[in-house]
């Protein structure tokens, strides 16, 4: 492909990219992406929250059954008091009962613990629910404005972006595929020239020779060390 293509193909995605950063660098796209990332990471806590309750319920329940066990076993030891003549008899029943009530205890402890933390993760729900809802209805108001911003930068928008395609048709797959690789990483300018002969004009990284020579025989080369489209001027 011919070096002209490569630098017009270049200019249209700069004029492209300037009215995006135009868009991007608004109030109101500002304001967008906030709300945006407030209602995500509402939505993050409320799903966390849900799985978090459905775990204590399970939790909540194991005590439950295991307090009503207690119960029974307590009520059976209770049922069966020794004849007062047996004095082993009699004081393991004592000391099996005193057990069990101790067990029970810690366990009604342990519920009362956990029912409270039930009754603190609903009011964080609670909370959790309003904040997102809150944010879900700034984020409809935003984006409202986001697209006012957005419409303005629209038609140039779209002129440039059909140059673009046009200048695409005359552009090579690897030269496309390297060019957006970069674009999305930022790395710009993505085409920069070769300067005093052997030093890359992004980097300032100097090339090896046979990347010089490599760059004589085609329109560009990927630079060895910043992978930028690196053409002779
Ligand atoms: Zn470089």
């Amino acid at each position: 492909m011919e070096l002209s293509v490569i630098l017009e193909y270049q200019d249209l995605d700069r004029k492209l990219m300037k009215l995006e950063n135009e868009l991007m660098g608004s109030d109101a796209a500002k304001e967008y992406a906030q709300n945006k990332h407030t209602v995500s990471t509402a939505q993050e806590q409320v799903v966390k929250q849900n799985r978090d309750a459905g775990e204590m319920i399970k939790q909540m329940n194991a005590l439950i059954q295991e307090y009503e066990s207690l119960e029974k076993e307590l009520k059976e030891a209770e049922d069966s008091i020794p004849e007062v003549s047996d004095v082993n008899g009699a004081d393991f029943f004592i000391r099996n009962v005193q057990k069990l009530l101790n067990q029970l205890k810690t366990l009604s402890q342990e519920i009362g613990k956990m029912s409270q933390r039930i009754v603190e993760l609903n009011q964080n729900h609670a909370q959790s629910m309003a904040a997102g809802k809150d944010a879900a209805k700034k984020l409809n108001q935003s984006k409202a404005k986001y697209e006012e911003e957005r419409a303005k930068i629209l038609p140039e928008a779209q002129t440039v972006k059909e140059e673009i395609s046009k200048v695409e048709a005359k552009c090579s797959p690897k030269f496309l595929e390297v060019y957006k690789r970069l674009r999305k990483q930022k790395r710009l300018p993505a085409v920069v020239p070769l300067m005093d002969g052997r030093s890359c004009g992004g980097c300032f990284m100097e090339l090896a020779g046979d990347a010089i020579v490599k760059l004589n025989g085609q329109s560009f080369i990927e630079c060895p060390d910043c992978g930028r489209i690196l053409y002779k001027q």
